[in-house]
């Protein structure tokens, strides 16, 4: 996808702290962290967001929400939030599908 920042990470156009890669997923770190840990796991493949998933997406979807706590543990966290923002409505500002992992701070704020 022209133009998009997240199909340019995945195509190593544009560089980004990268802390796993398979051939679906690559995972980051945000460039504006909101926490001690702030990653960014991504489908390689330009999907918009959640309100374009259907079934045939079933697989990738578990596997990017099942990667989380992997991760999350793998960078010394004991928890974590997840955020999966859909639309401009949603606070989406990036178009390309992304799950936010955050964590580390003593206290996090209640939703
Ligand atoms: P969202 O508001 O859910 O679309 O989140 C987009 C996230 O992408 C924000 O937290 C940004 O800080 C992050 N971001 C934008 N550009 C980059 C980049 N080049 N490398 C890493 N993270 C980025
Ligand atoms: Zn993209």
């Amino acid at each position: 996808m022209d133009n998009c920042i997240f199909c340019k990470i995945v195509n190593k156009e544009i560089p980004a702290s990268v802390v796993y890669e398979d051939k679906e997923l690559l995972v980051f770190k945000d460039i504006n962290p909101i926490d001690k840990v702030h990653l960014l796991i991504i489908s390689k493949k330009h999907i918009v967001n959640l309100m374009e998933c259907n079934e045939s997406h079933k697989e990738l979807l578990s596997k990017m929400l099942l990667l989380a706590p992997k991760l999350a543990k793998d960078s010394g966290l004991k928890g974590f939030r997840t955020m999966i923002n859909s639309g401009a409505e949603g606070g989406q500002e990036v178009f390309h599908i992304h799950f936010h992992v955050y964590g580390g701070s003593e206290k996090i704020a209640k939703i």
